[in-house]
């Protein structure tokens, strides 16, 4: 008869095998969500050194501000400054698409593209580093990234280099994405001054996540756009981050915030936030994932939680500590616990130093570019 309490897999059992202890049980005990969190940590850690990008391991890396990814062109500039900054993200990563990615890269398009090119005589290169700088008005900009697949010829030079994305169909797809467009580009570029050769043209596939289908679309290098769109807003960017201001919040693209992790902070949320600056915790704001708090501590350690976020996660708060509830009417400070409350942030908390009559004081955490004395932030325009 099937236990009707079962024990919780990772809980009493011990994870080793010994007399007493069965080996299925230590492997139950193996495989729980915790370990499996831990242990796709530790794979992508090492992923990074193998790829060299050992950087993306480093806490709080911030990209010089003459420094571009390839894969980050022509981003909403607010968007792609918090993230230069390592705002809290307000979303999780889409983790399983990334994966999804990579394996039909790998796994489906790669050896298509090998035997595509071996009928012709050509080989593949999985990816190739470009890093290169180009003179602007803003000064020199440094590109760096690393390419998709690139068709090479019997001595390993370029002749096709391709970007890969998937999409969940390929419904109603007549063109290129043009953030997809301006990656290729940074490689012909990138690849030409390498190799000493002129690339113009590349290619762009895209795969289906639902039906394994493709579309393909050759891409000719496009001057105007290069020089006008890219660079320009590569030289763009880098004042921005040069003056550290908050950047309007005008994506080219609409569509740009639906899929953005900062809609609370910059104002495009559901919740009366605006333009925060680019470090702090929103006040009140409890919908952080938590993996994106961690990381937020990770990068920013002198930072606290919120009041309401150490409501939200009170195991967090012996690592990190708490600041003070204000008082939106008063100089009274409180400490996080000091004051009784639910923990709904629609309904904070009254300040108990104003008088019971009159303007309603409510207690809540410090603004978030009050957060971080002498932080590495921006200043809202
Ligand atoms: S919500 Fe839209 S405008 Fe605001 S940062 Fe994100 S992409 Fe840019």
């Amino acid at each position: 008869m099937d236990n009707p309490n079962p024990p919780r897999i990772g809980g009493e059992i011990p994870d080793s095998p010994d007399s007493e202890v069965p080996l299925a049980d230590c492997l139950l005990n193996r495989t729980t969500p915790d370990r499996f969190d831990e242990w796709h940590d530790e794979r992508e850690y090492a992923k990074n050194i193998e790829n060299g990008t050992p950087y993306f391991n480093e806490a709080g890396y911030q990209p010089d501000s003459e420094r571009h990814s390839p894969s980050k062109l022509l981003r909403c500039h607010r968007r792609q400054l918090y993230s230069d900054h390592n705002a809290p993200e307000e979303e999780p990563d889409p983790s399983g698409i990334f994966w999804t990615g990579s394996k039909l890269e790998e796994e489906l398009l790669l050896p298509f593209l090998k035997d595509t090119a071996a009928d012709l005589g050509a080989y593949v290169q999985n990816s190739i580093w470009v890093d290169y700088s180009i003179d602007t008005h803003a000064g020199p900009l440094q590109f760096k990234g690393s390419t998709d697949p690139v068709i090479v010829d019997a001595e390993a030079t370029p002749i096709l280099p391709t970007e890969i994305k998937t999409r969940a169909t390929l419904d109603n797809l007549t063109s290129p994405n043009r953030t997809h467009r301006a990656q290729l580009h940074a490689y012909l570029v990138g690849l030409s001054e390498e190799y000493g050769i002129e690339l113009r043209t590349g290619l762009i596939v895209y795969v289906s996540r639902e039906s394994l289908d493709i579309q393909t679309f050759r891409v000719d290098f496009d001057e105007a756009f290069w020089e006008d769109v890219l660079l320009e807003w590569a030289a763009t960017h880098t004042q921005h981050r040069l003056e550290e201001e908050l950047p309007p919040a005008t994506p080219e693209d609409e569509w740009e915030c639906e899929y953005c992790s900062y809609r609370e902070r910059c104002g495009e949320g559901d919740r009366n936030y605006s333009d925060a600056t680019t470090t702090g915790l929103l006040p009140g704001y409890t919908g952080y994932p938590r993996e994106k708090l961690v990381a937020y501590f990770r990068a920013y350690p002198d930072a606290r939680l919120t009041p309401s976020l150490a409501f939200a996660h009170p195991d967090l708060v012996d690592d990190h500590g708490v600041y003070d509830w204000e008082c939106s009417e008063c100089d009274a400070s409180r400490s996080w616990n000091s004051v009784e409350w639910d923990g709904n942030v629609t309904q904070p908390p009254r300040c108990p130093d104003c008088p019971k009559e009159g303007a309603i004081a409510v207690l809540r955490g410090p603004a978030a570019g009050d957060q971080l004395q002498g932080g590495d932030e921006c200043e809202t325009a």
